[in-house]
């Protein structure tokens, strides 16, 4: 009999069936057309999410010839990968120099070039099945202060120097005020290798290209039970899927679906506006050359203007399982810090997601069985390491692990307290980063 798993975070704060009510929602175009899993099924590979972890592995599987079923208890795109900031970094989230420190130097290399070969797949699939999502080359890292320039000078080297990366270069203080139109930052790093999309538009087309390549995708399918082993059984609340193999594609919303997931991968809520379209002149105003911005924060702040001259703003994070009551106004107090300028633009669109954070900000990547495989915990980074995580899912799967073992390889210790005092503790941890934000 099918027993029910315990996962707020699937409910709690959206409609079921519904994406939010976010600018990338009212602006998606291509949704496939689906129906939820009825009956009883047989595939090579179960997939389990429909974000970019899940769509990407659908589709490199499909291409490989697996059948493939993909089950999201929702919409294509619901989870994380259709809220976010949209922005494609270049790198793991940790800085490949802090990287250098953690593990030994040839694994940060690997690492670097597996997040390049993810970042290259981005534009790969864009440009391969056309998918209309707005890319756009470069992005800025902003310093809040001053203190943290010379490390983005010698961040800039190394990547020049000993990466042979030259998209990056150093920005100095006054070009960065002249870039991005605020007084609030001093030097920085501007990245052409980087860049930024419509994060729903682009997994809409991912999920075109799995389906064209035979893969069968299920919304409104949640799977509220597995029953482990060889085949692995799931169930929804309509049906049953039989599967040689099972990829586990849900980051934060995951739950107690896989517990041992919960120890070291936690859900964040995160929130972002959109403003109503701005003149061309305003927007070249705030950001002169059309990138994405980050800053230095550790609660950080991320911005960029969309192709309909909106800004899109994301800041603040909640460690509380519920949303916010007043989105928009939450972060439109971030935006205004750093625009006091847009204090009577009308905010349009307010909305948050659930992304998923490791104890090192490295990604999560384990095989549970010998048919049972994860990815997880990009920490803010999956646009690009999540799209790449689902090619190495299906590359594991087909028997060549190379490049998923070094990504299993990377530390992700457990959080303290496990699954019942990781969120509190979070919340100490995350209030005292906020202070030290402001120092
Ligand atoms: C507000 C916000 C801003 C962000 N900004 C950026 C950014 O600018 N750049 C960047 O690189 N990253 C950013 N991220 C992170 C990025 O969005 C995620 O790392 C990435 O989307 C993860 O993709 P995923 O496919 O692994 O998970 P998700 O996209 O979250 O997909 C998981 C899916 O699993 C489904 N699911 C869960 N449990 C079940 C179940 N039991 N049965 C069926 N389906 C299930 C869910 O419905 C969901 O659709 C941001 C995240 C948020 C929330």
């Amino acid at each position: 009999m099918a027993s029910r798993h315990s996962n707020p975070l699937l409910h709690l704060n959206d409609q079921d069936g519904s994406y939010p009510p976010s600018w990338y929602a009212a602006t998606a175009t291509g949704i496939p057309k689906t129906q939820s899993l009825q009956g009883d099924h047989r595939c090579d590979v179960a997939v389990i999410g429909g974000g970019f972890t899940g769509l990407s592995a659908a589709l490199h599987l499909a291409e490989r010839g697996y059948s493939v079923r993909l089950l999201d208890a929702h919409r294509i795109g619901w989870g994380a990968s259709g809220r976010n900031g949209g922005q494609v970094g270049t790198g793991q989230r940790v800085a490949q120099d802090e990287l250098e420190q953690k593990v030994d130097s040839s694994l940060a290399r690997d690492a670097w070039q597996i997040a390049e070969e993810a970042k290259g797949l981005v534009t790969d699939l864009i440009a391969r099945h056309q998918i209309p999502c707005d890319y756009r080359r470069g992005s800025i890292h902003a310093n809040h202060r001053r203190r943290y320039d010379d490390h983005s000078r010698r961040f800039v080297d190394l990547l020049n120097e000993r990466y042979d990366y030259d998209e990056i270069r150093y920005v100095p203080p006054d070009e960065m005020q002249a870039l991005v139109g605020c007084k609030g930052y001093s030097a920085g790093t501007l990245d052409m290798g980087a860049g930024h999309l419509h994060p729903l538009n682009y997994a809409l087309g991912i999920a075109r290209a799995a389906m064209t390549a035979g893969a069968v995708l299920f919304e409104n399918s949640e799977v509220t039970h597995i029953d482990t082993g060889d085949p692995v059984r799931l169930y929804t609340a309509q049906g049953s899927l039989t599967a040689r193999y099972v990829l586990y594609a849900c980051n934060g919303y995951i739950g107690s679906l896989e517990k041992s997931i919960g120890r070291r991968v936690m859900p964040i809520n995160n929130y972002i506006i959109a403003t109503e379209p701005l003149n061309d002149e305003t927007v070249r105003g705030l950001i002169a050359n059309g990138a994405c911005v980050s800053d230095s924060r550790f609660v950080v702040n991320y911005f960029r203007c969309s192709a309909d001259n909106r800004m899109l703003f994301g800041g603040g994070e909640s460690y509380g399982y519920r949303f916010p009551r007043d989105i928009k106004t939450f972060v439109q107090r971030y935006m205004l810090k750093i625009y006091p300028n847009l204090k009577d633009t009308k905010v349009e669109y307010g909305w948050g997601g659930t992304l998923a954070i490791t104890m090192s900000r490295l990604p999560y990547f384990q095989r549970h069985s010998a048919n049972i495989f994860s990815a997880s915990g990009y920490s803010g980074s999956g646009v690009a390491l999540a799209t790449g995580a689902g090619a190495m899912l299906a590359e594991a799967i087909d028997g060549v692990a190379s490049r998923f073992d070094v990504m299993n390889r990377l530390p992700t210790p457990s959080f303290p307290g496990g699954s019942a005092l990781r969120s509190p503790l979070l919340a100490l941890a995350m209030t005292w980063f906020a202070i030290r934000d402001r120092l």
